[in-house]
């Protein structure tokens, strides 16, 4: 995005002229962009459960008074359930603050890169995301494939994953187990390209692109919580390594999302210019 401004000037001989400046101010309009972004967040995301939480509040308030004035049964009740609502609230918006911070963090913070084995971090990432699931319908059917070492941040690239297992889970419809296909290989280059493969509620064309950008939601996504900072987390990140990321329709219907790690020195093919 170009911006111009000009003014007429008039040099010390009399001659008349003009100078135009051109400014380039892409950056400037992304991080417009972007607190539009977070303004909408903060408006919608935190402001209705704090609201709510403030609502709970005071009726566990109206429900203490009616306990003291000898009220019964359904006044603890009440107090109970509007606790409850006011956990559940608070952990939505420390959920999205979190995420919030991820997102800062995911440019700001040093790389610490190490050896990292994949398939070990990967099997955690499952582990922690299904521990929980109980049932046949729920319990998603995750096959990981076996993944070749790399070179990374540990903490950042653990984010890239989770985010890419919890979204494939996520959007994968209820009652109908997820077949999840999470699959890495070298490339001829040293690379290590690794792909995770859903059959959920797919990525409507065009759009596939878009969900990377902050704050983007697919327009099929909108029944399902989020706040679209997830996969501009895992975009940073893998750009941040030198690496790419992209999603494309899964042939049998959902989703493939597929990253790379560049390759360390010790895998790096050899250069094919020859030197002097
Ligand atoms: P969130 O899930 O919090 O909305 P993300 O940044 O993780 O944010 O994802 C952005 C959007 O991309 C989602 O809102 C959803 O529309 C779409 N999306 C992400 N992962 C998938 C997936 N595995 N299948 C279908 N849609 C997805």
């Amino acid at each position: 995005v170009i911006s111009v401004s000009a003014r007429p000037i008039e040099t010390t001989t009399g001659e008349r002229g003009a100078v135009a400046v051109f400014h380039d101010i892409t950056e400037r309009k992304h991080v417009e962009t972007e607190l539009r972004g977070f303004a909408g967040v903060v408006a919608h995301d935190l402001k209705s459960p704090l609201t709510a939480v403030r609502g709970f509040a005071e009726l566990i308030g109206d429900a203490l008074d009616d306990l003291e004035a000898g009220g019964g049964a359904d006044a603890l009740q009440q107090a109970r359930r509007s606790a409850g609502k006011v956990i559940s609230g608070a952990v939505r918006m420390e959920q999205l603050i979190s995420e919030l911070l991820d997102y800062a963090a995911a440019r700001d913070a040093t790389l610490r890169l190490d050896e990292v084995n994949l398939r070990s971090l990967v099997d955690d990432v499952v582990t922690a995301r299904t521990d929980h699931l109980d049932g046949p319908d729920l319990r998603p059917d995750i096959f990981v494939g076996s993944l070749p070492p790399v070179q990374a941040d540990p903490v950042l690239l653990r984010q890239v994953i989770d985010n890419l297992v919890g979204n494939a889970i996520k959007y994968t419809p209820p009652g109908q187990a997820p077949r999840i296909d999470i699959t890495g290989r070298r490339e001829p280059d040293g690379d290590v390209r690794v792909q995770v493969a859903d059959r959920g509620i797919g990525i409507p064309d065009g759009e596939h692109a878009l969900v990377f950008d902050s704050f983007h939601r697919a327009s099929n996504g909108g029944a399902h919580p989020g706040t679209g900072l997830g996969l501009a987390i895992c975009r940073r990140i893998v750009e941040r390594h030198g690496g790419r990321i992209e999603a494309a329709p899964n042939p049998g219907g959902g989703t493939i999302f597929a990253f790379t790690i560049p390759a360390s020195a010790e895998h790096r093919a050899p250069s094919l210019v020859a030197s002097a």
